[in-house]
């Protein structure tokens, strides 16, 4: 029986672990440090501390059919490619015949001093769930002291992550507030961004959307405004000319991704944690290991850059690699991956989304509550209909 490791439970790899299951003669294992998935679109809820983790969260063991799959909660060091092992921390090392390399995302700074010691990351369910401590942590240390810096919340990076983190912000602002003993207007918002526009990749018109919201709420956007360096409770930006520097209480780096570390230390042929993948999604040198989600680059034939990485590409990755394999393991060839987008949208607040379904353009109510069928629909497919009744997104009217 050919063994098939699949390492992360993410988006990528559990949507192909649910499509290989439905395959008998395989054997599976999988390998996450958690023994949940979560998902990961909704980390700025659990950060801003509008919802618990376990709106976002569910049990790998739902997913996991254990007649064909073992389930193995562990960190995942090193693969070897020559001899087909993966090293993981407290478990013996992994043989497979394929391998599905599915190990998700990392803060990426660039660089930038003191982003890792001194800004708070949202990366996953304990970081975001940190993000939400601390605030609670500054709102009382206000109380104490008296000091206006812990009311300020400084969001690093106006991309996708950092606007729809501003949002939730902006909803949790009341509960700050009660909590400083302040009013909700007294809480300051400020996203710090080193190009001159927001969001590229929509039109004028859904880019205004999102500003005038955010100019309502009266958010701070401080746009051509690179960040140099993050010192304790203090975020410096500007170019060679002019430099500023922001107090605040609570700073969270939102300014891009990379692939998982391992990638790199395992000796792929990579670029920040991505390997550019062959057609059919494997790694160029080994035709039996799938580099699939955040950790993979696809070129976009038409803009000639590689596809961003987001939920949605990484499932329609998970069901090609397992229909790959499948083929694979029936000496059949396996067939090109081509992304078909359905589009892409962000939240701002609960009830108000902007951004394209398919290549029409859409905005507010109506796209907030395209977004959240969108996803109770990954959540079904993926999850199953348990979850869906348990976690999906039908706070509607909210
Ligand atoms: P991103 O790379 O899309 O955005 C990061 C932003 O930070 C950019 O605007 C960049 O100019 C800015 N930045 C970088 N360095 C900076 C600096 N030193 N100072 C100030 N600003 C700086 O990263 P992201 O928002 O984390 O998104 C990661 C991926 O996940 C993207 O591909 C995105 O499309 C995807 N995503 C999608 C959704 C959705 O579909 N709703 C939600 C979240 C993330």
């Amino acid at each position: 029986m050919k063994e098939v490791a699949i390492l992360g439970a993410g988006y990528a790899g559990l949507r192909t672990l649910r499509e290989l299951q439905k395959q008998s003669d395989l054997h599976i294992t999988l390998v996450d440090r958690n023994d949940y998935h979560y998902e990961a679109t909704d980390l700025h809820e659990v950060a801003s501390g509008n919802q618990p983790k376990e709106k976002i969260i569910y049990p790998i063991k739902d997913v996991v059919n254990s007649k064909t799959t073992t389930f193995i909660q562990d960190e995942v060091k090193k693969i070897d490619p020559d001899q087909q092992v993966v090293d993981l921390k407290n478990n013996q090392p992994l043989h497979y015949d394929y391998l599905v390399v599915a190990l998700g995302f990392e803060t990426e700074t660039f660089g930038i001093s003191g982003a890792t010691e001194n800004a708070l990351e949202m990366v996953d369910v304990q970081t975001a769930e940190k993000v939400y401590a601390h605030i609670q942590a500054m709102m009382k240390k206000y109380k104490e002291t008296q000091d206006k810096k812990y009311l300020r919340l400084v969001v690093c990076g106006a991309g996708f992550t950092g606007i729809e983190l501003v949002g939730a912000l902006h909803e949790g602002k009341e509960r700050y507030a009660k909590i400083a003993g302040v009013d909700p207007a007294e809480i300051e918002i400020y996203c710090i961004e080193a190009m001159s526009s927001i969001l590229p990749m929509f039109n004028d018109k859904l880019t205004q959307y999102c500003l005038d919201y955010l100019n309502k709420w009266g958010v701070h956007l401080l746009t051509s405004s690179p960040i140099k360096a993050i010192k304790p409770e203090k975020v410096v930006y500007g170019t060679d000319d002019w430099e500023e520097e922001l107090e605040a209480g609570t700073v969270i780096w939102t300014t891009g991704v990379s692939g998982s570390h391992v990638v790199g230390d395992s000796g792929f042929s990579e670029k920040r944690g991505r390997v550019m993948v062959s057609d059919d999604l494997t790694d160029p040198d080994h035709d039996n290991i799938y580099i699939i989600g955040d950790v993979s680059a696809v070129m976009d034939k038409e803009s000639n850059r590689p596809y961003p990485t987001t939920g949605q590409i990484s499932l329609q990755m998970g069901d090609h690699a397992a229909k790959n394999i499948q083929h694979q393991v029936k000496d059949e060839s396996t067939e090109p991956f081509t992304f078909k987008s359905l589009g892409s949208v962000a939240s701002i607040g609960n009830t108000h989304a902007f951004g394209y379904v398919g290549s029409t353009a859409v905005q507010g109510y109506p796209a907030s509550f395209m977004k959240k069928m969108i996803m109770n629909r990954s959540l079904l497919k993926t999850g199953g209909l348990k979850e869906v009744m348990a976690k999906g997104r039908f706070d509607l009217y909210h």
